[in-house]
């Protein structure tokens, strides 16, 4: 029998990169051509239109229907001029990717004969069929019936033949059931509540954004040697492998020359993504073999949130016209670095000044630390929170394994912004304020230093880099929103915390400047623990966090319950961006996300024990035992030991391992058949975490063993070194 492996290698050998060709014209020419954007509504709007959609977009108020009338219009005209025949409400269920159901344009007219149609209630809301997007019991309780909303902050755009229209996902009582729901909802409070702090520095009325840059970490994998891995096809990453002699540990992969095949998937991808608007800047080879990461000019949170997840599902279509399969996963394999998304985040106003960006003055820099000091705070007192949104059964792999910040939140600063708030910490009588010019903060040449600000640390999971935060522990397969939710609702929440003491202070006759000045010490003072410079993989540090307040708890269905504390609760309400009941039922969800995501892995790992490995084991065992009958036949009892004893070692060692590997097998089968009939979503899942991923891990760890035992002739699935290293 011809192992399929050695064809699918071969196969994967033949393949030549499917060179596109370049396209003729500039960027700038396509660029955003499949996108309703400004330019496309000055040729599909009237100008009366297209003032009260900007003003919809700047302002968040809704549109009439008269209005919504006219848009559709304009819309479908674009739409179908661009050779699209269907539409669809594009929107983000709790599932964690983007669901679409396309509905043609075309409605039947009687005697044959048919009519496009979009109207503006087509356009403002639908009413898909939803009863089987996870709900964690809002609809059960309520109604069956969910509904999507269009978002006109965020653009529609044309895939393939489908006009797709972004939209938030609510149920028949209004509860979010989905990601974009709360994270505008946490826009609008972290950007009203930063407005007003901007008033003590005399800029009033301030249009804030809240933004994001998104770094997508990525695996390729040659798509015929994917086909033969059915823990690749059924949960994204290898459950079995054992490590390749040469992995990463000459560095030679990380902004190496990027493989020919890769380059031209990456082109393509470009070329895509540029159609749609998504600002694609940079590309390069990551750490681990076969690892590549991409990044664009940070945008607006929401839109670029959408263009995250838009370009996720570009990433599969067109990593399969080049022969590849693209793994979000955050950990496909094992011995070697895993993926993250990092998101750079920040807060600045429409007319460009960066509230995480040092200043010239005294002034722009006791703004840029009261910024930095309540970021640090919310990020302090909610540090489980913000560890919560970015925990998940496929990010736990990553997080606390030693190349991705631990599951611990801490934040570093730089030495020069830490610096700068001990010197705030001593300056109680530097201070003085005299009129707007005559006080100093004693925080000399903040700026120039920053420009400079090379002293990175890779090992926080939230680090400052010069104008923003960078979280790095969120993982590559995540929807931003989760995290980015979080980050803006415990700022908001902080920032209003802050302008209540400010103004105490203000009332009881101490200046403004001096006031500001005053809490942003107390701020900093509060949370300082937040910060850490040092080596986050250390053993230490775990021993310290605790000490300092700093959440370590590392079992993912654990880390979800601080989500529905009453500190939570309270903080979600007073900034309304979700009510208990949405809180606990996205913990339903996610809980049952978690269990439901080991489950699979669990049966995987135990049909590809039972089915496919073992039998392979055996099979070169029986070889082994023909061997030793065959020496025992032809020669005398003395020379047996030199001549068989270590086939009949090895003998011994395949059955160990093959018995223990079924034994465990067994094992996460029966578990899984029972975990099934537990009711309660948490305790289902605490169960999962304590029970069947050790079960995982133990039959990885024989049938890793097994690799290196079996001959190579016989092993069924691509190896490491050809998963990792043929592109
Ligand atoms: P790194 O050196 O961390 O790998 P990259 O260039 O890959 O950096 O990505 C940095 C990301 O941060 C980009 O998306 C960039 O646009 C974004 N970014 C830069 N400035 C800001 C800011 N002020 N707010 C949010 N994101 C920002
Ligand atoms: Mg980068």
């Amino acid at each position: 029998m011809a192992n399929s492996r050695f064809k699918a290698v071969d196969e994967a050998f033949a393949k030549k990169p499917v060179i596109v060709e370049p396209p003729a014209p500039a960027t700038s020419e396509y660029y955003g051509c499949n996108v309703f954007n400004r330019a496309t509504m000055r040729k599909y709007l009237s100008s009366e239109t297209r003032r009260t959609v900007y003003e919809s977009i700047e302002q968040g108020v809704t549109l009439d229907n008269s209005v919504a009338e006219h848009v559709a219009t304009g819309m479908k005209r674009w739409a179908m001029d661009m050779g699209a025949t269907h539409y669809t409400h594009w929107f983000q269920p709790l599932t964690g990717g983007t669901a679409e159901k396309h509905d043609s344009f075309a409605e039947p007219r009687g005697q044959g004969e048919s009519l496009e149609n979009f109207s503006g209630k087509l356009l403002c809301q639908q009413e898909p069929d939803a009863s089987s997007f996870p709900s964690g019991g809002l609809r059960n309780t309520f109604e069956a019936r969910g509904y999507t909303a269009w978002d006109p902050s965020s653009p529609a755009f044309i895939m393939g033949d489908c006009l797709c229209i972004p939209t938030v996902f609510i149920s028949y009582t209004g509860e979010a059931l989905d990601y974009k729901t709360p994270l505008l909802k946490s826009v609008r409070a972290v950007t009203a509540a930063a407005a007003d702090v901007l008033e003590y520095f005399g800029i009033k009325n301030a249009v804030v954004h809240s933004y994001l840059g998104w770094e997508q970490e990525y695996f390729l994998v040659d798509s015929s040697l994917y086909a033969q891995r059915p823990d690749l096809i059924l949960t994204d990453r290898t459950l079995q492998g054992h490590s390749s002699s040469k992995s990463q540990q000459l560095d030679d992969h990380y902004f190496g020359a990027i493989p020919s095949r890769a380059m031209a998937f990456m082109r393509d991808l470009e070329y895509e993504s540029y159609k749609l608007g998504i600002p694609i800047k940079t590309r390069h080879n990551e750490v681990a073999p076969n690892q590549f990461e991409l990044a664009p000019v940070y945008e607006e949170v929401n839109l670029a949130n959408d263009h995250n997840l838009l370009l996720m599902s570009l990433m599969k279509q067109v990593a399969e016209r080049h022969g590849f399969r693209v793994l979000l996963h955050e950990k496909p394999f094992g011995h070697v670095n895993g993926s993250g998304k990092h998101c750079n985040w920040s807060l600045g106003t429409e007319d460009g000044i960066g509230l995480m960006s040092p200043g010239k003055t005294d002034e722009e820099n006791l703004r840029f630390l009261a910024f930095m000091a309540n970021v640090l705070k919310a990020v302090y007192d909610n540090n489980a929170l913000l560890k919560a949104s970015i925990m998940t059964a496929t990010n736990a792999h990553r997080l606390g394994a030693n190349e991705a910040p631990p599951a611990i939140i801490s934040s570093f600063l730089g030495r020069q912004v830490s610096e700068a708030f001990e010197d705030l910490l001593k300056s109680k009588d530097m201070v003085k304020i005299r009129g707007k010019k005559g006080y100093s903060l004693g925080i000399p040449q903040v700026p120039e230093l920053l420009v400079d600000n090379t002293d990175r640390n890779r090992t926080s999971p939230f680090a400052f880099t010069g104008n923003r935060f960078e979280f790095r522990a969120v993982g590559s397969s995540a929807n931003c929103a989760s995290p980015m939710t979080v980050l803006n609702t415990i700022v908001a929440y902080q920032l209003k915390q802050f302008k209540k003491e400010v103004d105490k202070k203000i009332e009881a006759g101490t200046p403004i400047m001096q006031a500001v000045l005053d809490e942003t010490r107390a701020t900093y003072k509060a949370c300082k623990n937040v910060c850490f410079d040092g080596n986050g993989y250390s053993d230490e540090w775990k021993a310290e966090a605790k000490k300092r307040g700093l959440d370590c708890e590392s079992s993912v269905p654990l880390s979800y319950d601080v989500c529905t504390s009453k500190k939570t609760v309270a903080i979600y309400k007073d900034t309304s961006v979700l009510t208990e009941v949405e809180l606990k039922a996205r913990n339903e969800v996610r809980w049952e996300i978690y269990g439901k995501k080991v489950g699979i892995e669990a049966r995987t790992i135990s049909d590809m024990t039972l089915n496919h490995l073992i039998p392979v084991a055996i099979e070169y065992q029986t070889a082994l035992l023909d061997n030793v009958f065959k020496v025992k036949e032809l020669f005398p009892k003395s020379e047996w030991d030199a001549l068989a004893g270590d086939e009949i070692r090895q003998i011994r060692t395949i059955s160990e391992h093959t018995c223990a590997a079924r034994a465990l097998a067994k094992q996460a089968d029966d578990l899984c058949d029972e975990l099934k009939t537990i009711e309660d979503a948490r305790e289902q899942a605490i169960r999962y975490h304590d029970d069947v991923v050790p079960c995982i891990d133990g039959m990885r760890e024989h049938l890793d063993a097994l690799e290196m035992i079996v001959d190579d002739q016989m092993w069924p699935m691509p190896k490491y070194r050809e998963l990792l290293f043929i592109s």
